[in-house]
């Protein structure tokens, strides 16, 4: 929601804070930068909107969600901060490489900088046949990959692997290519709303044109938006006049059809090789505190034979967040000291894991780049789930 003149108490109703701090209390970027949740929403109800400015830490934020989680006023701090980046982004008043970011989303489609016409070139490297849904081939699901498992080297192998494992388990999907769009999801935590809605248009109405109305998502990210953020969006866009189709949306994280696959029967442990691992799963924000999707993954895991699955201490809505969302892939931020994914791979490697699972692309991002840094790179992997099951199924 764009927030105009600074008056965030109509937008998010921040009248009702008490400034209890339970936001801050709970926020794990708030130890180690400047973010402090309680002061920004303090800074809210005084309409302070000349103040955000001074506070560069507002780009800190990975809109974890875990303060909305504790707020026990039933606020959304998290969305406050999406509110106060709007303003700034507003008033051109953002990190450079935000902006760059965001420039690139409205040329290329992608906030990577990278060309549209190279979505696709992950596809080359594939031994299956998949099918093209914007070349008129039809599908039961539009398997969404999304903009960083298109164009980040490492992600591209979890995209892979998806393909690979689906075409195995006889699901009916096909993909987008090089008309694939972005999602939005990053655009708008970093409070582009203008930019977002032109892709809620445009996307809801190349789905229309192409008969989409099932999804996959690879991202938890991408599923967030898709399925919280699209419909506010489109009713928003709708009362404005602008030409929205009436479509329903199903969207699923790959977890959850993966899930349905395995509770009818299509998915079981005999149909994998051992996987003599001992494997600690790592709940994405957006999947679990958000979304509170924190069965599917386990199950999955749970059925691999020889992997001995294990837990963090601070996991489901307790999970530490791996500072990957919000648009801090695009925003240094300003804090010092350990990274929340450096402690993520310590625990890990504590808890003698050889294997942390993922389920989102931004995590495996940020715990590769930490294991390499913390030096387990001989005795510890990360894998996305999709990876796991690409190397185990027979
Ligand atoms: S937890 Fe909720 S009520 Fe308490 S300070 Fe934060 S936003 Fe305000
Ligand atoms: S969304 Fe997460 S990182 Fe952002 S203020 Fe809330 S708890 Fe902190």
């Amino acid at each position: 929601m764009e927030v105009e003149e600074g008056n965030f108490d109509e937008a998010y109703d921040v009248y009702a804070c008490m400034q209890c701090g339970k936001c801050t209390g709970s926020c794990a970027v708030s130890l180690r930068s400047d973010l402090n949740i309680r002061e920004l929403m303090r800074i809210a109800i005084l309409n302070e909107n000349g103040e955000l400015e001074k506070h560069e830490e507002i780009w800190d934020c990975t809109s974890c969600g875990i303060c909305t989680v504790r707020c026990p006023r039933d606020l959304k701090p998290a969305e406050v901060i999406v509110g106060m980046r709007s303003s700034l982004v507003e008033g051109g008043t953002i990190p450079i490489t935000v902006r760059d970011a965001l420039e690139s989303v409205g040329t290329n489609n992608n906030p990577w900088g990278r060309p549209k016409s190279k979505r696709a070139e992950w596809l080359e490297d594939l031994d299956v046949k998949v099918k093209n849904i914007s070349e008129g081939e039809d599908a039961e699901y539009l398997l969404y990959i999304g903009c960083t498992a298109s164009y980040d080297p490492r992600i591209q192998s979890v995209s892979r692997a998806a393909i690979n494992v689906l075409t195995k388990l006889g699901v009916d999907f096909g993909i987008l290519g090089e008309e694939e769009p972005c999602c939005g999801s990053e655009p708008r935590m970093m409070g582009e709303t203008g930019l977002f809605e032109m892709l809620v248009e445009d996307n809801l109405n190349l789905f229309d044109e192409f008969s989409i109305s099932k999804i996959i998502t690879l991202s938890p990210h991408a599923y967030n938006t898709f399925v919280n953020d699209y419909p506010e969006c489109a009713k928003r866009l709708k009362e404005d006049d602008a030409e929205i189709p009436d479509i329903e949306l199903e969207v699923k994280h790959y977890t959850q059809i993966l899930e349905e696959l395995i509770d009818d029967g299509r998915l079981d442990g005999e149909m994998m090789n051992e996987f003599s691992e001992t494997v600690i799963y790592h709940d994405p924000c957006y999947l679990g505190k958000r979304n509170n999707i924190f069965e599917p993954p386990r199950k999955i895991l749970n059925i691999i034979p020889g992997a001995r699955c294990i837990e963090f201490d601070r996991r489901e809505d307790r999970s530490l967040c791996c500072e990957g969302g919000g648009g801090r892939m695009w925003a240094e931020g300003t804090g010092t000291g350990e990274r929340n994914s450096i402690i993520r791979v310590n625990d890990a490697n504590r808890d003698e894991a050889t294997v942390i699972a993922v389920a989102c692309p931004f995590c495996l991002s940020t715990l590769e780049d930490a294991r390499a840094t913390a030096g387990y790179e001989e005795t510890m992997r990360v894998m996305d789930i999709f990876e796991i099951l690409d190397e185990v199924l027979k």
